[in-house]
């Protein structure tokens, strides 16, 4: 008894980042430093089977991600699912991103492809999402999401960043994300502003997850104070 005891505390203090991505845990366990919660990724749990990640949606993909891990580890897990969406192209290449020049297609692939496909198009709004997931074993997530505009060049600008940062201009700032800062983009980000609201959130999502496991796992009732009763009387 006392090991299940040990193991629920445990549980409730405990998340499992779904990525293998070490670039965003790090971001990640920084982000909630000053919570009293303890963050794993899948590294620290040997190798899993994979999540299918099939989903027509950025919120299906990362529900499906952190489900999937939820379930497998019986712990809660938090994924994200991101991506860019341009109008004349009716939101492609949307959940395709990472592979829209083909599987394993290197960002300049990606990005050039773009151009490609934009050439001669006038209308260049896009915008990049970024949906979290927070789920938990039996099914239940809470979801994260948030957005930000800008236009597609009709050529790359700037060293930095990654993905099509270089061709991604926003105009508040007069710079492609590419030309951005590490701190001045993740201010005005699709990712930086799901996580700032992830971070102010916080309390209320261990809450949440902390009712969540104690649904999941019951307690026993405790009979041990009766143990050396005598009933015979
Ligand atoms: P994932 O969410 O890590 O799977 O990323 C999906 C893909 O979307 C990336 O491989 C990039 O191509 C693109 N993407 C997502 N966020 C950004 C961003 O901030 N800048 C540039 N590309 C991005």
């Amino acid at each position: 008894r006392k090991d299940s005891e040990r193991k629920r505390k445990k549980m409730f203090n405990l998340v499992v980042l779904a990525t293998g991505n070490q670039n965003k845990v790090k971001e990640f366990k920084e982000l909630i430093s000053d919570f009293p919660v303890e963050v794993k990724c899948l590294s620290d749990f040997g190798p899993l089977p994979p999540a299918v990640e099939d989903g027509l949606t950025f919120d299906e993909n990362a529900y499906k991600k952190a489900h999937h891990v939820a379930k497998v580890l019986g712990i809660p897990a938090i994924a994200d699912d991101s991506g860019l969406s341009v109008k004349a192209l009716n939101g492609g290449p949307g959940v395709f991103s990472a592979r829209y020049a083909g599987e394993g297609a290197s960002d300049k692939e990606n990005c050039e492809k773009l151009l490609n496909n934009l050439n001669g198009i006038e209308d260049r709004d896009a915008f990049f999402t970024c949906v979290l997931s927070i789920a938990v074993p039996s099914g239940p997530a809470l979801t994260y999401e948030a957005t930000c505009n800008g236009t597609i060049l009709e050529s790359p600008r700037g060293e930095g960043g990654f993905g099509y940062d270089p061709v991604f201009y926003y105009k508040p700032l007069g710079k492609t994300f590419a030309e951005l800062s590490f701190e001045e983009k993740n201010e005005v980000s699709h990712r930086g502003k799901v996580l700032a609201e992830v971070k102010n959130e916080f309390d209320k999502i261990m809450v949440w997850l902390k009712q969540r496991m104690i649904e999941e796992m019951p307690e026993q009732p405790d009979h041990s104070e009766f143990e050396g009763n005598d009933w015979s009387e």
